[in-house]
Parts: C-alpha cells; sequence; structure tokens
C-alpha cells in the first residue's frame, strides 16, 4: 500500500490534481481511496459526476453509531474508493478537529482492512498548517507529502512552510517530504523559481503540469480530465506523475 498526502495553497490545484492521479493509478490497475480532507468536501466531485457525496461528517451527524462503511465511503469513477471529511459549518467549530473525527470513524469500520486499497490519496488544506491538517501526515496515515505550487510568490511561500511543518515533524515518525508537483500558472521564470524553492527545501521536481484549458472544460463536463481529454498533454503528464510516485513512494504493509 502506497500512502500519499497532497498540499498546497487554496486554490492551487489539490483536488484536481488528486482526482487525476486517482485516475492514472486506476488505470494502472490499483485500488484506489482518495480522501477529501477539505471542510468544502469537493474533493472527489468529478469522480461522481459533479454530485456531492455525504461527507463522513455529515453521516455521523446523522446516524451516528449507525453509520456503517459504505455510508461514508463511495464508488467512483473507475471503482475509486472516494471519502470526504468534511467540516463544521463555517465559523462553527474547528475543521482540523472534523479531520480527525472522520480519520477515527474510518479505522473504526476498518476501512483499510476491508476495502483494502493499494494506493491511499490524502488531498489536504495547506494553508493553515494546524494539529487537525498535521493529521495525514501523522504516523499510520500518508507515508509521503507532496506538495503542489505553481511559480506565483504566495503559493511558494505556502509550500515553503508546509515542507518546513513536514521537517518539523518528521522526527515523531511523520510523513516525509516525496517532492513537489509543479501546477503551471504561467508566470515568468516559473520554472526556475520552483527550482530553487526545491533547492531550499531538499528536494526536487517530481512533475510539471501544464496549465490546459481541458482542465476546467472538463469540470463543465462534469468528468475527471483523464476520462474527458485521456490524450491531453496534462494526462500524459499526470500519468508520469503516478509512475513516479510508485517508484519513489514508501511500500506499506502492516
Ligand atoms: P482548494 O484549496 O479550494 O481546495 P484546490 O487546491 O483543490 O483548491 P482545485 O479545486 O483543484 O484547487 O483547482 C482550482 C481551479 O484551478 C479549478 O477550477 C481547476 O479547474 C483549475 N486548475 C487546476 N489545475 C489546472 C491546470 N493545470 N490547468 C488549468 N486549470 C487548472
Ligand atoms: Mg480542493
Amino acid at each position: 500500500m502506497y500512502r500519499f498526502a497532497i498540499y498546497g495553497k487554496g486554490g492551487i490545484g489539490k483536488s484536481t490534481t488528486c482526482a487525476s492521479l486517482s485516475c492514472a493509478f486506476a488505470e494502472m490497475g490499483y485500488k484506489v481511496l482518495q480522501v477529501g480532507c477539505d471542510p468544502k468536501a469537493d474533493s472527489t466531485l468529478y469522480l461522481h459526476g459533479g454530485e456531492r457525496i455525504s461527507s463522513i461528517l455529515e453521516v455521523l451527524k446523522k446516524k451516528k453509531d449507525d453509520a456503517e462503511l459504505e455510508d461514508l465511503v463511495h464508488g467512483g469513477y473507475k471503482g475509486i474508493y472516494c471519502a470526504e471529511c468534511g467540516g463544521p459549518t463555517p465559523g462553527l467549530g474547528c475543521a482540523g478537529r472534523g479531520i480527525g473525527a472522520a480519520f477515527e470513524a474510518l479505522e473504526e469500520r476498518s476501512a483499510f482492512d476491508i476495502l483494502e486499497p493499494d494506493i491511499v490519496l490524502y488531498d489536504v488544506l495547506g494553508d493553515v498548517v494546524c494539529g487537525g491538517f498535521a493529521m495525514p501526515i501523522r504516523e499510520g496515515y500518508a507515508d509521503q507529502v507532496y506538495i503542489v505550487t505553481s511559480g506565483e510568490n504566495m503559493s511558494i511561500y505556502a509550500a515553503a512552510n508546509i515542507a518546513i511543518a513536514v521537517e518539523n515533524f518528521r522526527e515523531r515518525g511523520y510523513a516525509s517530504l516525496g517532492g513537489v508537483i509543479l501546477n503551471r500558472r504561467n508566470v515568468p521564470d516559473e520554472r526556475e523559481k520552483v527550482e530553487t524553492l526545491c533547492r531550499d527545501i531538499h528536494t526536487e521536481i517530481a512533475a510539471d503540469l501544464p496549465r490546459d484549458d481541458r482542465v476546467s472544460r472538463a469540470e463543465t463536463e462534469k468528468k475527471p480530465v483523464l476520462e474527458a481529454y485521456p490524450d491531453s498533454d496534462y494526462a500524459a503528464a499526470i500519468r508520469e506523475l503516478a509512475e513516479h510516485m510508485i517508484r519513489k513512494g514508501v511500500d506499506h504493509h502492516e
């Protein structure tokens, strides 16, 4: 089992990257579980024809202990298992704590033993690195972190902060940094800027994803990009990234 967490600044393309990676891994024949850790609960949206699945926290609120694993994890495109942690009503309660409760609910129902995913992808908010948002990189969850960034200063700044948090937690047996995913916004000297970041945080560019209008067109069509535009350069770059992640990944057996 390979377990990855995808972090990055708000709006940088984490969910798109995650869902595209899930599709690429599924194409390779792997059984994939994607866990959205954003209170917006939109990580797996286009793996479900644009239809929202109930979040784990919503289901728990309604069904409490009667909630079964099938209520929390939903099958999507190419059989990808999709789960959304969800979160409290904005302004009320701590989103980070919600992630912990959602993870516990999956564990209590032996989700990993029953579903036996080969790949687990956590799609995580990366502006705030409070305890809750560090949850996915704690021992027993993701083994490697990938950070999505463009060459824009704010996203590079967020990426550097995430890398520092990962480094600080490492001694506790948390996840290590796998690499940086450049998701282009086509700003000047974009690759050079991200290369400088990588030197500073002692990692490498794992993928260089083109900015591509077909990504938003696929959203309009309510489909994953790899389904709507399987022959695009974007899809090719994602497949290459998926192979790279497996090569560099830690194969984790309990
Ligand atoms: P949030 O932090 O709000 O969860 P996010 O990091 O998950 O955001 P996405 O929702 O994946 O970001 O992407 C934000 C927008 O950017 C989407 O409309 C998506 O279509 C677009 N986008 C992402 N990557 C690309 C790309 N390579 N080319 C073109 N558009 C892209
Ligand atoms: Mg997102």
